[in-house]
């Protein structure tokens, strides 16, 4: 005996059926859409909020700042778009085109803008 995937009640049919009715089945992948799509969400709003952040000091031109403080404005540093393993001082963190390298002991933060970057790589 089988039970429905979503409502767990009994399934009466084929042997291969895994929901009740077709009702079941939409509500299922319903809810599992809705928990991947606010999964995505999550990491994009967390990624904008890590941008701004960092556009807000690029702007101010402060390319320095301490990962304390960085932290204090709300940075989270485990969301990035990408990164580079290869400089001797550290990977460079990627958000989109601007970049982060945690120095001297992982405590400052130094921010470059993409085209900085591959100019001086
Ligand atoms: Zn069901």
């Amino acid at each position: 005996m089988r039970n429905c995937l979503a409502c767990d009640g009994m399934i009466v049919g084929r042997i291969d059926k895994k929901f009740c009715d077709h009702n079941c089945r939409n509500a299922y992948h319903n809810d599992r859409n809705r928990s991947s799509r606010n999964y995505v969400q999550k990491v994009n709003r967390n990624l904008a909020r890590n941008y701004r952040i960092l556009e807000d000091l690029t702007e101010n031109e402060v390319a320095e700042v301490t990962l304390p403080v960085l932290k204090a404005m709300g940075f989270d540093p485990q969301y990035f778009t990408s990164f580079v393993d290869d400089d001797s001082e550290g990977a460079i963190f990627f958000i989109y085109d601007l970049s982060y390298q945690q120095i001297a002991n992982n405590l400052v933060i130094r921010i470059k803008e993409l085209e900085t970057y591959r100019n001086s790589a």
